[in-house]
């Protein structure tokens, strides 16, 4: 049996399904959740999607407000079946971990290069551009056919993943997302909810990294960071410092673009992008993170300054 053989008898053989993606849910994550459950309720099974923080942003994907979040209080015994979406590993559940671990079975729809294989079944195509894109594999393959509501978290998935096509895109990206636009979403809404209505909060956040911006190596590498203050001064949530990193990473010279983002004292959470040949997930496993060829994050529990002495130490080791 192949494994959408599995999957669909799995999903098949669920009476409620419990839909988990990763912490800090980008568009992919969410996309991909909401997705799943509308298509589920089409075919009538029972599906609960948990996001302890969703970001306001995606407020209007269908069924957002159906979402449970905030503590757990959920009880695994409720569920046969857990479905986690665009999760390279375990540790990314982050505080959805434990109720994942409760439940007997498991599937794991990603596209990441680093994924672990923690569930029972997995079905990883790292070639695709999004967990979405796999998604309209799984939903072909189970004979159903995605409606306005589910091209709409899908859509989603694919412009954030792929950075508004800028990157990852193959022409099935395209021709799947043809299809999506057959059915008359409002691509133009979404993609302006995304990436350019902004707040005041995180425009003042911009201006704080940009002045912070630091080029290293002859200008290869960028490095800022935001910290806790900023947050807090500028009332904004941290899911408000996605994208920042890009900024560095569009300086001419720069190769490697680094984001630290203060987590807690001597605690920062990296996010790094390159732009033409450094392996930045090789750089990323080196401090147990992971993550894709040119995009790629990491915990590093550190002072700020050794954060990037070390993280520059590596990538060093990749420059041409
Ligand atoms: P971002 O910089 O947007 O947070 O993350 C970029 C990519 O790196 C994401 O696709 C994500 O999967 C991966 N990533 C970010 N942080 C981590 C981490 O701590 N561990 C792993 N394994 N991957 C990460
Ligand atoms: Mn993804």
């Amino acid at each position: 049996m192949s494994v959408l053989d599995n999957i669909q008898n799995k999903i098949l053989n669920s009476k409620s399904i419990l839909i988990l993606g990763h912490e800090n849910p980008d568009g992919d994550s969410i996309g991909s959740n909401l997705a799943l459950h509308s298509a589920l309720k089409k075919i009538n099974i029972n599906s609960t999607v948990y996001i302890p923080v969703p970001d306001p942003v995606y407020s209007y994907l269908p069924g957002y407000n159906e979402i449970v979040t905030g503590e757990n209080n959920l009880n695994a015994k409720d569920f046969d079946l857990a479905i986690v979406l665009d999760c390279s590993d375990i540790t990314r559940l982050g505080s959805t971990k434990e109720l994942f671990d409760q439940i007997d079975n498991s599937i794991c729809i990603d596209h990441h290069i680093t994924n672990q294989n923690f569930a029972d079944i997995s079905y990883v195509n790292a070639v695709a551009s999004s967990t979405c894109e796999n998604l309209i594999v799984i939903f072909a393959s189970m004979g159903i056919a995605v409606n306005k509501e589910i091209a709409t978290s899908l859509y989603t998935g694919i412009i954030t993943d792929t950075g508004g096509f800028r990157y990852n895109v193959s022409t099935e990206t395209m021709n799947f997302c043809s299809m999506l636009l057959e059915t008359g979403i409002e691509y133009q809404k979404i993609y302006r909810r995304l990436f350019d209505v902004t707040s005041i909060g995180k425009t003042k956040l911009i201006a704080r990294c940009l002045d912070r911006l630091e080029l290293l190596e002859d200008g290869k590498i960028a490095f800022s960071y935001t910290t806790l203050k900023d947050l807090e001064e500028l009332g904004i949530e941290e899911s408000e410092t996605e994208g920042l990193v890009n900024f560095g990473r569009n300086i001419d010279t720069v190769e490697v673009s680094i984001l630290a983002k203060e987590k807690d004292t001597n605690s920062y959470k990296i996010s790094m992008r390159a732009n033409e040949y450094v392996d930045i997930s090789l750089v990323a496993t080196k401090f147990a993170g992971g993550g894709h060829l040119r995009a790629s994050g990491c915990n590093i529990l550190l002072p700020l300054e050794s954060v990037k002495t070390s993280l520059v130490e590596e990538i060093k080791k990749q420059l041409k």
